[in-house]
C-alpha cells in the first residue's frame, strides 16, 4: 500500500505525549521524516525512540513554543535537519485551571493564552515563512471542541480555542494562493494525559466525561492522529481553513 506521506518533511510540537506522540509515530509510518518537539525532554526522546523502533527517520528539538526565539530555532533546525518543512502540526497546548470566568487568575490566563494561542501563531508564523520559500505546504493545528462551543470553567482555554480556530481562518485566506493550506482540528475527549491526570484521581469524572460524548467513550490518541494524517496528505488538496471535529459527536448535540 501507498504510504500517504512518502517523501514528506514533518514538524510535531508537543509531540513528547498524548496526541501529538500518536501524530509522529503516524507521520513516520506513513513515510514522512519526523521532527518530534516538545519542551519535555523525555517525553520527546521517548516518541523518537518509538518511531526508530518502527524504522522511521526521526530527530527531537526541544522548544518552548511561547518563546518566539526558541520557535525561530525550531523552524531553522527542522530545514537543517531534513531541508524543508512539508507538514507542520500545531498540536502542543495545556489545559490551564479550571474556574469560573469571574474568578479566573490573572497569570493563569495568561500562561493558557501564550502557549495555546500566541505560541501556535509564533509557529505558524515561521512555518509560513518556509513554506512560501519552497512553493507550499501544510499546517494542520489541534484546536479542540472548545474552540467550537463553550465549556464551563475553562475561559482562558476556550478563549484561546476559539482564537486558534479564527487564527487558522484567517491564515488559510492569507495563503491560499500560495499553495499552503492551513487547517485545525477540533478533538473532543481524548484519553491523554492532559486528562487522565484529573480521570486517574476521579473514577465519577472518567464517567462524566465519557457521558459527555455521544459516542459512550473517550478517543483514542490515534484517532485524533488519523484526522491530522489525512488533513496533511494530498487526499485533502481541496481542504483550508477548515476547524474538523474529531469528537464523537460532541459538538452535534
Ligand atoms: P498532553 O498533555 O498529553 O500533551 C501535551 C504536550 O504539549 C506535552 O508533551 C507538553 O510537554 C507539551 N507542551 C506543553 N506546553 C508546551 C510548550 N510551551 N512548548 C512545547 N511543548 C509544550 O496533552 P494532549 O491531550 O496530547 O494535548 C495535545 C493538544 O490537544 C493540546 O493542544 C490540547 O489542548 C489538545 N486537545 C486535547 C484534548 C484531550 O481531551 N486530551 C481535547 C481537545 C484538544
Amino acid at each position: 500500500m501507498t504510504r500517504r506521506l512518502e517523501g514528506k518533511t514533518a514538524l510535531v510540537t508537543g509531540a513528547g505525549s498524548g496526541i501529538g506522540r500518536a501524530v509522529a509515530i503516524a507521520f513516520a509510518r506513513e513515510g514522512a521524516r519526523v521532527i518530534v518537539s516538545d519542551v519535555n525532554v523525555a517525553g520527546g526522546e521517548a516518541t523518537v525512540a518509538a518511531i526508530q523502533k518502527q524504522g522511521g527517520e526521526t530527530r527531537f528539538i526541544r522548544c518552548d513554543i511561547s518563546k518566539s526565539s526558541e520557535v525561530e530555532a525550531l523552524v531553522r533546525g527542522t530545514v537543517e535537519a531534513f531541508g524543508r518543512l512539508d507538514c507542520a502540526v500545531n498540536n502542543a497546548g495545556i489545559a490551564g485551571l479550571m474556574a469560573p470566568t469571574g474568578d479566573y487568575p490573572e497569570d493563569a490566563w495568561d500562561q493558557v493564552i501564550a502557549t495555546n494561542l500566541k505560541g501556535a501563531w509564533l509557529c505558524m508564523k515561521q512555518e509560513i515563512q518556509q513554506m512560501l520559500k519552497q512553493g507550499g505546504g501544510s499546517i494542520v493545528s489541534t484546536a479542540s471542541v472548545a474552540g467550537l462551543v463553550g465549556i464551563q470553567m475553562a475561559p482562558a482555554y476556550v478563549a484561546a480555542k476559539h482564537g486558534l480556530v479564527g487564527l487558522t481562518k484567517a491564515a488559510a485566506l492569507d495563503y491560499a494562493k500560495a499553495n499552503i493550506r492551513i487547517n485545525a482540528v477540533c478533538p473532543g475527549v481524548v484519553r491523554t494525559p492532559m486528562v487522565t491526570v484529573s480521570t486517574d484521581q476521579s473514577k465519577e469524572l472518567e464517567a462524566a466525561l465519557m457521558a459527555a460524548e455521544p459516542v459512550g467513550r473517550m478517543a483514542q490518541p490515534e484517532e485524533i492522529a488519523e484526522a491530522v494524517v489525512w488533513l496533511s496528505s494530498g487526499a485533502a488538496s481541496f481542504i483550508t481553513g477548515a476547524a474538523l471535529p474529531v469528537d464523537g459527536g460532541f459538538v452535534a448535540q
